[in-house]
């Protein structure tokens, strides 16, 4: 994962927006790793839920928006209590998901499923990966 420096992209208008949706303050983060310690999808993870609110700090857009990490989120909190900082890293984590789904793209294409996949699936797999309509 190559970082691309610039004024403009820890200024970024991704970097503003994350703040907006969150609420939260992303400098606030010194990175001490607390929260990704506690973390109960870190294992699954390929980047630590700390990594990606350093890649947002960053202004590292296209990163963190395609981390698996976003996604593993379970919105547990244990992060949250854990940081000393008082950042709620999971209202990022939301936030980030946010993004992903205004832009209307859908995880799973129906159309591309076969029958056989279509049956073996619960269809609450399938709903949670079609994209909300959430602004
Ligand atoms: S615990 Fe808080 S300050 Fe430490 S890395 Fe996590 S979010 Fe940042
Ligand atoms: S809220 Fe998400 S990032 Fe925070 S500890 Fe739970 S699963 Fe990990």
């Amino acid at each position: 994962m190559e970082a691309r420096l610039s004024h403009a992209t820890i200024h970024s208008d991704f970097v503003k927006k994350v703040e907006e949706l969150s609420g939260q303050d992303l400098l606030a983060c010194y990175q001490c790793g607390k929260c990704s310690a506690g973390c109960p999808i870190v294992e699954e993870a390929e980047i630590l839920p700390s990594q990606v609110l350093r890649l947002v700090q960053l202004g590292q857009r296209d990163d963190a928006l395609h981390s698996k990490t976003i996604w593993l989120c379970a919105s547990c909190y244990t992060c949250v209590s854990r940081c000393p900082r008082g950042v709620d890293l999971s209202k990022i984590m939301e936030a980030l998901r946010q993004i992903v789904l205004r832009k209307n793209l859908d995880h799973v294409k129906v159309s591309e499923l076969s029958r056989k996949e279509m049956a073996k699936l619960p269809p609450i797999a399938l709903i949670s990966n079609f994209r909300k309509f959430t602004g």
